[in-house]
């Protein structure tokens, strides 16, 4: 049980897409619409579409019924100039987003970085439950990560605790778009090991082809994807040598990778400070649900 008696209206705002639940008080979903994100129609249609659907979400709750609205964006709110930072969607960045959707709903909403908003789900009903701090990675086009203690998301000082994705690990590696270089992700998101695939070799693969050339023994894919497996075991390893997590839950397109539970666990351990590592590494239980759930949660 996450809360009393309230209703829960959670959207989930991915560059492509953006999805709105209604839960009710015991967490059922009552309602669930998926919309595609305006995101190149600039920052007012972005906000109008999203006040659109929390508009037909509330119509299917039972007048006089208490709710809360939770967003997960990709990004994060700055607590001290209330403006979105770090967000990979561009017109979001530097908007006072969760002041103006609150001016247009005449009621508070909690706006959370979708990478915190999937380790809460993941915590809280999902594989890292029961487990007390929980580490979660989105690995998909780009790396997030976000951290739970006993089901609570750990902001940090900034709001940034977790986001490992943009730990720079190579100075020579290649550009972010966050104006470093070789951050994490560019080593173990898919976006960025499409892009050194392509560096490497002038050929454009998608990685869902160097998985399956790798599976194939080709060789290009097997040098690309044996690569990839020692930055995540690297980038991992480090991680956890910091943190020292009770349980690290993998989410995003990649996590279905059965590779990454084999190989790449293997080369975590390599990596990690300890001789025996012993953390669980986790796939995710809440597959695609696990972002917008976890936002419904978050506005409790
Ligand atoms: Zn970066």
């Amino acid at each position: 049980m996450i809360s009393g008696n309230t209703f829960k209206i959670g959207i989930d705002m991915g560059g492509t897409k953006t999805e709105a639940v209604l839960l009710d008080t015991e967490d059922r979903l009552l309602f669930r619409k998926r919309i595609p994100t305006p995101g190149q129609e600039g920052y007012e249609s972005i906000l109008h579409s999203v006040y659109g659907l929390i508009r037909e979400t509330c119509r299917m709750i039972p007048e006089n019924a208490g709710y809360t609205i939770g967003i997960g964006i990709p990004g994060i709110i700055d607590s001290e100039t209330r403006l979105v930072t770090n967000a990979n969607t561009v017109c979001l960045t530097d908007r006072p987003f969760q002041d103006d959707l609150e001016a247009l709903l005449n009621r508070p909403v909690r706006v959370e970085n979708d990478a915190n908003c999937f380790t809460l789900a993941e915590s809280l009903k999902g594989a890292g439950k029961g487990y007390g701090l929980v580490f979660g990675i989105i690995m998909g086009t780009g790396c997030g990560g976000g951290i739970c203690i006993n089901g609570k998301i750990r902001k940090g000082m900034h709001g940034i605790a977790g986001e490992w994705g943009h730990f720079s690990v190579d100075t020579r590696g290649a550009a972010c778009y966050c104006g470093r270089q070789g951050c994490v992700e560019t080593k173990i998101s898919g976006g960025g090991v499409e892009a050194a695939f392509y560096a490497r070799y002038g050929a454009r693969l998608t990685m869902t082809e160097i998985l399956e050339g790798y599976r194939k023994g080709e060789n290009r894919c097997r040098t690309a994807f044996l690569d990839f497996l020692e930055e995540f075991g690297r980038c991992l390893g480090g991680l956890i040598s910091v943190l020292d997590p009770d349980a690290v839950v993998i989410g995003g397109g990649l996590s279905n990778m059965d590779e990454l539970y084999g190989l790449g666990i293997q080369r975590v351990r390599r990596y990690a400070f300890h001789p025996n590592i012993r953390t669980p590494i986790l796939k995710n239980q809440l597959g695609d649900s696990a972002g917008v759930f976890g936002a419904a949660w978050v506005g409790v």
